[in-house]
């Protein structure tokens, strides 16, 4: 059995800043991550020539601490500014009078800064952890019956997988299993020749969707016609078992309602699932903790929500967790 400091479950924006901010301090840590690669829900997909952040779109920056972070990563080439054509479809949502944020991409996708985050660290793709348990220490198993030991223990799994993972009696779990995630459905389409729309980016408030992106025009996605549509969170709900061929189909309609631009067959369609996108309520808290067992549960949804409730969630987390060590 191996032993570490500190086990990060998941490599997505909560975790791997956690562990970033722990391995910077001589902390040792070992990342589990059940998929084949650090991103989670900031993620690119590639099939053939196109390319599709078919989870988080960009992000902004609310906090000067993030917005530090920020300019130094652009200054690294790391992250640049996306300023697609916008349109808004069926009613406008009052904005407010403030000047409009920023909207900025991780390059050369969605999960390159968490890729950069990743480097030289300890982290297990492909292998999703089934149960923890506390006994002086923590016991990480693995589905591939392996194990791990650890002094301290960061959870990002979404609310509900961490309350399954720590059990009923855990003193958390019903704070996690209170928080709701609401899903959505995203579509990738790729077409062969460029659809002829005057936006590049469209926020939609009437039917099913809510969202529209031609990811080509973000920077560094390379050049081939690729859109992504994301459904709003009552549809993909009432949806959520259908197969995801349907869901394209039903998906490619709506889109071609509100825009017949779109009539062309595109040479790639995928309906990919989020079961767990947003929370509906986000906590403020920062991290959840419990000291005598030195665990963190850390994510966007504790932190506001979005890619910067992630990332002040895992500067949260790091630090609470140095201080227990
Ligand atoms: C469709 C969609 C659109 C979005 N749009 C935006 C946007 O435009 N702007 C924005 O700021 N945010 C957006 N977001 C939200 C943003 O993606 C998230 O806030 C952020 O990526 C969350 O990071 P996280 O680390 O908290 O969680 P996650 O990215 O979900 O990371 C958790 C990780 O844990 C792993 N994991 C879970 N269980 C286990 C297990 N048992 N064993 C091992 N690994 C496990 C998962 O595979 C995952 O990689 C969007 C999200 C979605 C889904």
């Amino acid at each position: 059995m191996r032993a570490t400091d500190v086990v990060v479950v998941g490599a997505g924006w909560a975790g791997l800043t956690a562990a970033s901010h722990l391995a910077a301090r001589g902390v040792s840590v070992t990342i589990v991550e059940k998929a084949r690669g650090p991103g989670g829900r900031s993620s690119t997909r590639r099939e053939g020539v196109f390319a599709f952040d078919h989870g988080a779109q960009y992000f902004t920056a609310r906090s000067e601490a993030f917005r530090r972070r920020i300019e130094a990563w652009e200054g690294a080439g790391l992250v640049a500014e996306w300023r697609p054509r916008l349109r808004v479809f069926g009613p406008r949502p009052d904005s407010g009078n403030g000047a409009p944020d920023r909207r900025l991409v991780a390059l050369p996708g969605m999960n390159g800064l968490l890729r950069r985050f990743a480097e030289g660290l300890d982290c297990r793709y492909s292998s999703r952890v089934v149960s923890v348990r506390f006994d002086s220490h923590w016991q990480v198993e693995l589905e591939d019956d392996s194990k791990l030991e650890s002094k301290a223990l960061l959870l990002t799994a979404p609310p509900r997988q961490a309350a399954t993972l720590l059990g009923p009696d855990h003193l958390l779990h019903a704070q996690l299993e209170g928080v709701e995630m609401r899903p959505c459905w995203a579509l990738m389409l790729g077409y062969e020749n460029t659809v002829r729309t005057d936006f590049d980016a469209a926020f939609v408030n009437q039917g099913g969707l809510a969202w529209i992106a031609r990811n080509c025009t973000k920077p560094q996605r390379g050049s081939a016609e690729s859109w992504v549509v994301h459904a709003n969170a009552g549809w993909s709900s009432s949806r959520i078992e259908q197969d995801p061929e349907r869901i394209a189909d039903c998906m490619l309609g709506e889109l071609r309602d509100i825009e017949p631009a779109f009539a062309d067959d595109p040479v790639v369609r995928r309906a990919h699932r989020w079961r767990y996108a947003l929370a509906d309520h986000p906590l403020s808290a920062g991290c959840l903790l419990d000291g005598a067992s030195r665990l963190a549960v850390a994510g966007d949804w504790c932190s506001g929500s979005r890619i910067e409730g992630a990332w002040s969630s895992g500067v949260a987390a790091g630090r609470r967790l140095e201080a227990l060590l």
